[in-house]
């Protein structure tokens, strides 16, 4: 990872680069900010950075022995503390999942918790940094450097160690190993305790801007039209990640839409045998694009109410979206706002329980026709 390949964040390019020129690296360093600003790919880009053996004024070469083995995050002087999941005999420990690891940052490095947790294989179950992992982050740091001039330790998301874990952490912290460099990256700086932010040197990341996350995105979608690029630099607010999913799965978002608006009208008209026909389709669907279909409604049903009530917040729609939002948005207000997301809630969590598609779709419609009127 070169800093040429992180999305904007110039300004923390060019404080971490100084901080290297000045020979002032200071050895614990917290990268904190928004999901998808790209914290994990500046840590690993600026460890490769100090460890390049060719670098110039701006970057890494990318071409030495230490690059090329940065570039595969297979550096033996790289280690990565991460959140993993209790399962079965596997020691919860970062290195049992060293191969997951490197996958995922190989396919984009700026992903986020959720996805991480896919690439576990669940979704339902929270990872943790468990205390087994300092035992292992000790018996790294003992090992003297095999190549590199300093040892990296990335810690991803240092708000998930469990407090034995954090505990054995700031001891270490306290008592630095020389030419080791700690990063942590976080997405929630209140969770992480504060005996260990005071002994690290913070830097605040941004959100991405604009300009950089639409060229990045131009680049990455060439065929994709002007508009298309806009709406995903609008919906996912600066974060990278955010923007692919949208883009990737922009046709389920325009068919929720139409889901959306069909099961809207029909039910300020009153139609219920439209409406049976409509959910005899939903129900067709199957249960991870319902429960996708139900979140979608949430959200635009969100916007709507911030649109009405003439909120300055930056709405997030895409184009389509807002003109029809221009006259829909009147229907929601202060009194219905509640009921509706949850009823939404409601009908989401019997659907994650197996419940039967085609009653709470119906049941949901029914609702939303009184509740529409409200
Ligand atoms: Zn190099």
């Amino acid at each position: 990872m070169q800093f040429k390949d992180i999305i904007g964040q110039v300004n923390i390019k060019s404080k971490l680069i100084k901080t290297v020129k000045d020979n002032r690296i200071s050895h614990a360093q917290l990268f904190v900010g928004p999901q998808g600003s790209g914290k994990l790919a500046m840590a690993i880009a600026f460890a490769q950075y100090i460890n390049c053996k060719n670098r110039t004024e701006v970057d890494s070469c990318g071409e030495c022995s230490s690059c090329k083995k940065y570039e595969k995050f297979i550096h033996p002087d790289l280690h990565f503390v991460f959140p993993v999941i209790k399962n079965g005999s596997i020691k919860p420990v970062s290195d049992s999942y060293l191969q997951n690891w490197r996958d995922k940052l190989t396919d984009n490095p700026y992903f986020t918790y959720n996805s991480w947790l896919i690439s576990l294989g669940t979704e339902n179950k929270q990872a943790q940094i468990y205390s087994d992992e300092s035992n292992e982050i000790i018996k790294k740091l003992n090992f003297k450097t095999y190549e590199a001039e300093y040892k990296a330790m990335i810690i991803w998301l240092p708000e998930k160690m469990n407090i034995s874990a954090s505990n054995k952490l700031l001891k270490i912290l306290e008592e630095p190993p020389e030419k080791t460099l700690f990063i942590l990256v976080s997405d929630d700086y209140n969770k992480i305790i504060t005996t260990i932010i005071s002994r690290t040197q913070l830097i605040r990341f941004n959100k991405i801007d604009d300009e950089s996350l639409k060229i990045a995105l131009q680049n990455r979608y060439k065929d994709l039209s002007y508009e298309q690029i806009t709406d995903a630099v609008n919906l996912s607010q600066g974060n990278y990640f955010q923007a692919i999913e949208q883009i990737e799965t922009s046709e389920n978002r325009k068919e929720n839409f139409e889901y959306f608006i069909k099961l809207m009208r029909l039910a300020y008209q009153r139609n219920i045998i439209d409406l049976t026909e409509l959910v005899d389709d939903i129900h067709k669907l199957g249960r991870e694009r319902q429960k996708n279909l139900l979140i979608y409604m949430n959200n635009i049903i969100r916007e709507n109410f911030i649109i009405n009530i003439r909120n300055n917040q930056k709405i997030i729609l895409n184009s389509d979206e807002r003109i029809f939002s221009e006259k829909f948005s009147k229907f929601i207000n202060y009194k219905n706002i509640e009921d509706l997301h949850n009823e939404i809630n409601l009908a989401f969590s019997h659907i994650e329980r197996n419940g039967n598609a085609k009653i709470i779709f119906m049941d949901f419609a029914i609702k939303l026709i009184y509740i529409l009127r409200k």
